[in-house]
């Protein structure tokens, strides 16, 4: 034997320790290079910091006592064989421990050099052949992913081992035409793919799920702590698309796909082989459906899953056929009252259902990314209509745009709009564009070059919904920003007369932005009570229903063209 192993001694007694030493310094070629550790909370120590080959345990130590020593040390390293030490009065212990793992035990006073090397090889091989026999009992040969008992095991923990309630998901897979694959190209080849899908399966799931392998061409995947199904979802689609890529193996490029069924926990399934049953029963619906798709359990989860799909379905095609446009809404200076600037906010023109606003839509093309899309297209429209009102002598002020996180993270932002700018001939100062407090909050340092890369065009920044996310205020005052629009909610708890502090937010808001030298515009403003308290503390702008509904572009073309007929009589 040439592989040299650390050998960790736990042993308090310095006789009993010289001993041991002396026996395995006796010869040099000895395999053994020896550690000390004189009481158990030590050697735990060692063994959480060093690779271990071998543990030489004295049950008795200072900190620890009997059974319960090796107990601790065998579940702090199961994998590392481990003799115990044993006066000669309490063997009936020593032989417990082995019993509950221990490879090998030794009484003190009888040892010699010959017996303690030997046991040290023996326990060494065994422990070596039963952890192998372990990962062939747990993993699947061909793929090296867990089987169905480790599956079963994991499942368990994953459902009983839940300190708060969170959705469990058991996908059950099953790859589409594989039986056709195996028989007319080969097992190899079958082999071959059935190991790449495993891999590609293991490279898609987030640390903590589990994917195995039951046999054949069926894989589960247990997807932990989904917070809603939402996520589980994205999460498929995310899965499928990875799988369906082309592959090659052996010279041929091979299309696969597959068929999965979904049981949630707990809704479906109070324990593992419910679940396991249901996401089969669900994965056998997903082949009726034509394959190539997956299928929640529940009726109602499909239902939900399907209005997704045919709400993202219209939504491209929203895109392809223009359905989307653009309504403004006046923001108005306090002071003179004059008409300085609007609004931008997306509406969507369906066919059946009429206009939708964008609380039912933005979030969607914000999961899928079709935002980008759309924003962009908001971004030059509200430029190019902007730009037009000018031409027109209607003084239509500073338009606002609303931009969401996902554009903002994106690359190229500021070229984009550097070319928007250029195709519709706006004048950059003409333009805002409004952020949110996450967005700059979260990446802080390529949130600020992306910020002062807008701000070098020219264009204004302010930041939306101010006061409900979570701004640090010292880092607020080094970002190129322009105004703070106090959030709605604020804006609703002035004039209410029911509490002694109404209105206080808005008027700490009103005050840290001019702290700043910066703008402070409030929306939602709706009645006169909260005009007169925005106008006691000097907001500078406002906007809401008090002065207008969000408008559409002619309606608000004929907005402008009174204010300015006003503005000349007055
Ligand atoms: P927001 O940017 O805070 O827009 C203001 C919202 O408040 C608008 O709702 C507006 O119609 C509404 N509002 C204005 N005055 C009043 C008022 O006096 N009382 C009340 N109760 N509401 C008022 P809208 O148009 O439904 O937009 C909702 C949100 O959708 C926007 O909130 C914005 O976050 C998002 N959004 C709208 N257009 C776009 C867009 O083009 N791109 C992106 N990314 N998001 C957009
Ligand atoms: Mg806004
Ligand atoms: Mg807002």
């Amino acid at each position: 034997m040439s592989e040299s192993h650390n050998v960790l001694l736990i042993e308090d007694n310095p006789g009993d320790a010289r001993l041991i030493r002396e026996m395995l310094a006796e010869d040099p070629g000895a395999p053994f290079a020896l550690h000390f550790a004189d009481r158990l909370a030590r050697g735990l120590e060692h063994l959480a910091s060093n690779q271990t080959g071998l543990v030489l345990l004295d049950l008795s130590l200072p900190d620890s006592f009997g059974l319960d020593t090796f107990a601790k040390v065998f579940a702090h390293s199961p994998d590392v064989p481990i003799i115990v030490l044993t006066g000669n009065d309490d063997q009936r212990v020593a032989l417990s421990a082995v019993k509950g793992g221990a490879q090998d035990y030794l009484v003190k006073g009888k040892l010699d050099r010959e017996l303690l090397l030997r046991s040290m090889q023996y326990s060494i091989e065994r422990k070596r052949y039963q952890v192998e026999l372990e990962r062939q009992a747990n993993y699947d040969a061909l793929t090296g992913l867990p089987n169905r008992s480790l599956l079963h095991d994991r499942l368990k923990q994953a459902v009983f081992a839940q300190r708060t309630l969170r959705a469990i998901a058991v996908v059950f897979m099953d790859l589409d035409h594989f039986k056709f694959v195996n028989d007319s190209l080969g097992h190899s080849t079958g082999d071959e793919l059935l190991k790449a899908m495993a891999e590609r399966l293991r490279s898609v799931l987030r640390e903590g799920d589990t994917v195995a392998r039951l046999g054949g061409d069926e894989f589960v995947l247990i997807l932990n702590d989904q917070t809603n199904e939402e996520v589980i979802f994205r999460a498929m689609q995310r899965i499928t698309a990875k799988l369906s890529e082309p592959i090659q193996i052996g010279g041929k490029e091979l299309y696969v796909t597959a068929s999965a069924g979904i049981s949630l926990y707990p809704q479906d399934g109070p324990d593992v082989d419910t679940l396991l049953k249901n996401a089969d029963a669900a994965m056998y619906r997903a082949k009726e459906h034509g394959r190539n798709n997956f299928q929640f359990y529940t009726a109602e989860m499909n239902q939900l899953v399907n209005e997704r799909l045919q709400l993202e379905h219209s939504l491209r095609r929203a895109l392809e056929k223009h359905e989307f446009l653009l309504h403004y809404q006046q923001r108005v200076d306090m002071r003179s009252g004059a008409v300085v600037g609007a609004e931008a906010l997306v509406r969507w023109s369906h066919p059946e259902w009429g206009l939708v606003h964008p609380a039912r839509f933005i979030p969607l093309t914000e999961e899928t990314g079709l935002i980008v899309q759309l924003g962009e297209w908001v971004l030059h429209e509200a430029c190019r209509q902007t730009r037009i009102w000018q031409d027109k002598g209607l003084e239509p002020g500073v338009v606002s745009v609303n931009l969401s996180a996902l554009q903002f993270r994106r690359e190229g932002l500021v070229r984009t709009l550097s070319r928007i700018l250029a195709d519709t001939g706006l004048e950059p100062s003409q333009l805002e564009m409004e952020i949110t407090e996450s967005m700059v909050m979260h990446n802080a340092e390529a949130a600020v070059a992306t910020l002062q890369g807008l701000k070098s065009l020219g264009v204004a920044l302010s930041v939306d919904d101010f006061g409900t996310g979570y701004s640090s205020l010292s880092y607020l005052k080094n970002l190129p920003l322009d105004a703070l629009k106090i959030d709605r909610s604020f804006v609703r708890d002035i004039g209410t007369g029911a509490e002694a502090d109404e209105g206080v937010i808005a008027q700490a808001v009103i005050s840290l932005g001019h702290a700043l030298h910066l703008k402070v515009i409030a929306e939602g403003v709706e009645t006169d009570a909260q005009l007169r308290f925005l106008r006691r503390h000097k907001c500078d702008e406002l906007q809401g229903f008090y002065f207008g509904e969000p408008l559409a572009p002619e309606a608000h073309a004929r907005l402008l063209a009174n204010a300015k007929r006003r503005a000349r009589r007055g």
